[in-house]
């Protein structure tokens, strides 16, 4: 039953049941009120009668005639009227009853009652008929007067319950038109709310475009849709490049606007029976329910077409590129989780390979499914204490003492086991991971630091930042809230960032560079000479070391080119007043050129390789031990 059915019948049902229990009651009311009307009047004839007879009965000259003469003239409805003398038990009865059958029992009844002392009247049943009586004695005379009479209710009720019945049709015509109207208006305004409430939960909120649950059941529908017969379903996930990058460094405002823009972009091209949906995020996704590959290659072309027009927001003129991912049904997947899966895994499979679009490859799968659910566990890994930390010595290199550590985060995944960074870190870059991950490397390596402080007080920790952390504005507080905590000096704590963050966005990295450098944390340049090869920028920036790249040290040994080259670096990196330090010293003969050439400070696997903290500091004992000096001994602080 349709709900403003319900409101009718539910409007109709209770006027119809509050008006019998109320009619009811208030019926039953005014037919008692007029019965005991009726007794009142019949006592009050009673009275008149007794007054106008009390002298003809006094002086003995009462005689039936005269009676029923006023009888008719006091009381003309009276059905009887009974004279009796309580003395002599002489009695006469007068009017319509008093030659009927039945009237001697009547009166027998109520003369009993009467006798009792009951003198006043009431109401009385006799062989199934209500009589009403009221009895009065004449004063100063043996003379009972008693009157008899019909309750006249009869009459009285049926009008009343006429009047009830066409009040009641009346109330019951109003009801209905009134549940009529209520339902409908009711009705209405849940079905438009329920529709709200339903576009609210399908729809996303800042472009209004589908969402994902939507997207599901239309593609549920396209699956089913028998209609299709032959035709592939094709779904497009596309993401919008750098995104990220461009919301953490124009605003969120910005974002929102280049997120509305794209998705109006993608809509104006869908055609009849497509749609396109926001994933969440920077990702979008476009159904089509009946296209070929072909068709949707060519789609897919115009969707770049489309995009390459530059997006203008508050006189800023951005180029966006999306990257598109397209998984085909039945020919990819044959169910919808699959077909969306792989749908993503084929644009991550595009952004990998650099290519602005890609159908969904099986071969070139695994690595990406593996990618994809990193991607998704990687926050949760973080809040799980899934993340763990190896400490990778630097050591002087013409003293040999160690001078710090540089913290190298892992993850120890329940089922994968230890996984790298190079595989997690641009996974944590690309979906902002990044930022909760490194506030968690500097306050654990920092803490960890501050509890081998007593053995090796002045141990400084390197720790390495991306981009992302120099955008975050709380970045520079909740740093020195870590460093009071653990007791180290800021200058204890280097940060490693490598060239290519820095020049991401030059003048932002200088304000966030000095604002750290002045607090005294010391800044190094990670990977040198890897990232962009003009130089100019290194004078601007406030730097305290530079790290050779490993794999200039590694080639080293064997290329005199890289020779020539490390040999200019640490030479640059002095002049620059900074100290130099070498990574990925692999050999002895590595650290023999490195200390002839003059550089300061060395990091690899011949020294050692990075450790968990336990094996950090049996390492530092060992190595202690070795040198025949106390622990605290072997260290300098690293100096800028
Ligand atoms: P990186 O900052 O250049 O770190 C040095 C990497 O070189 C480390 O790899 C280290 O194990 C490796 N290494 C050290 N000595 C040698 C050597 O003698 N030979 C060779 N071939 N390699 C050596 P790891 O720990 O796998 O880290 C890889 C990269 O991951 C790091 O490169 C860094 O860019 C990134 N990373 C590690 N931890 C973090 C972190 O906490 N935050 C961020 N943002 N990035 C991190
Ligand atoms: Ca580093
Ligand atoms: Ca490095």
């Amino acid at each position: 039953m349709r709900l403003s059915t319900h409101i009718f019948f539910g409007i109709v049902g209770i006027t119809v049941l509050s008006q019998v229990v109320f009619g009811t009651i208030a019926y039953w009311m005014v037919v008692n009120g007029g019965l005991e009307h009726q007794q009142t009047m019949l006592a009050s004839e009673a009275r008149e009668l007794a007054e106008d007879l009390a002298v003809p009965l006094a002086v003995g000259e009462l005689s039936r005639t005269l009676a029923e003469e006023r009888l008719g003239h006091l009381a003309p409805d009276i059905d009887l009227l009974l004279i009796e003398n309580h003395r002599t038990g002489r009695r006469f009865l007068v009017g319509p009853w008093a030659e009927q059958e039945g009237t001697g029992l009547l009166l027998s009844h109520i003369l009993q009652k009467h006798q009792r002392g009951d003198r006043s009247g009431g109401r009385l049943r006799v062989n199934g008929k209500d009589v009403l009586w009221a009895g009065v004695t004449v004063t100063g005379t043996p003379y009972d007067l008693i009157l008899l009479d019909r309750p006249r209710d009869m009459g009285w009720g049926s009008t009343l319950a006429t009047r009830f019945l066409a009040v009641g049709a009346l109330i019951l015509w109003v009801a209905v038109w009134v549940a009529l109207v209520l339902a409908t208006v009711i009705s209405r305004k849940l079905s438009e709310k329920s529709a709200a409430l339903r576009h609210q939960v399908t729809h996303d909120v800042l472009t209004g475009l589908p969402n994902r649950a939507l997207l599901y059941e239309q593609l549920a529908e396209a699956l089913d849709d028998p209609g299709h017969g032959g035709v592939s379903v094709a779904l497009l996930v596309i993401d919008i490049d750098r995104f990220k990058e461009i919301n953490d460094t124009l605003g969120h405002h910005f974002g929102d606007r280049l997120l509305l823009e794209v998705g109006a972009r993608l809509k104006a091209l869908l055609e009849k029976g497509e749609s396109v949906a926001r994933l969440g995020g920077d990702e979008f996704a476009v159904l089509l329910p009946d296209a070929t590959e072909r068709q949707a290659l060519e789609r897919i072309e115009r969707i770049l077409a489309e995009m390459k027009r530059p997006v203008m927001v508050d006189d800023i003129e951005l180029e966006v590129r999306v990257t598109v991912g397209v998984a085909l049904h039945p020919e990819h997947a044959a169910d919808l989780d699959t077909l969306v899966r792989y749908a993503d895994v084929a644009m991550f499979q595009a952004k990998e390979k650099g290519l602005s679009h890609m159908f969904y490859d099986g071969a070139a799968d695994n690595f990406s499914v593996r990618r994809l659910r990193l991607g998704a566990e990687l926050r949760g890994a973080i809040a799980r204490g899934e993340m763990c930390l190896h400490f990778q010595p630097k050591v002087q290199v013409d003293s040999g003492r160690v001078v710090g550590v540089e913290a190298l985060v892992r993850w120890n995944h329940p089922t994968l086991g230890l996984i790298p960074p190079d595989e997690f870190i641009p996974l944590a870059e690309q979906t902002g991971a990044v930022t909760p991950l490194t506030l968690w490397v500097i306050e654990h390596g920092l803490e960890t630091m501050g509890g081998m402080r007593k053995l090796w007080p002045g141990l400084g920790l390197a720790v390495n930042i991306s981009a992302q952390n120099l955008r975050d504005p709380d970045f520079i507080s909740v740093l020195m809230e870590a460093l009071r905590s653990s007791g180290l000096e800021a200058g204890d704590l280097t940060l490693e960032i490598t060239e290519s963050v820095m020049m991401q966005d030059l003048a932002h990295a200088r304000s966030v560079l000095q604002g750290l450098h002045d607090r005294g944390i010391r800044i190094s340049v990670d990977d040198f000479g890897t990232g962009y090869s003009s130089f100019a920028y290194l004078t601007q920036l406030p730097l305290n070391e530079l790290k050779i790249d490993r794999s200039f040290v590694r080639d080293m040994v064997h290329q005199r080119s890289q020779r020539t080259l490390v040999h200019s670096v640490v030479e640059l990196a002095h002049h620059l007043g900074c100290t130099v330090v070498a990574e990925g010293v692999e050999e002895e003969e590595a650290l023999g050129l490195l200390q002839a050439m003059g550089c300061d400070v060395a990091q690899g696997y011949h020294l050692s390789r990075p450790l968990p903290e336990d094996q950090l500091r049996l390492w530092l004992r060992t190595r202690a031990g070795q040198r025949n000096t106390p622990p605290s001994d072997q260290i300098v602080t690293a100096g800028s």
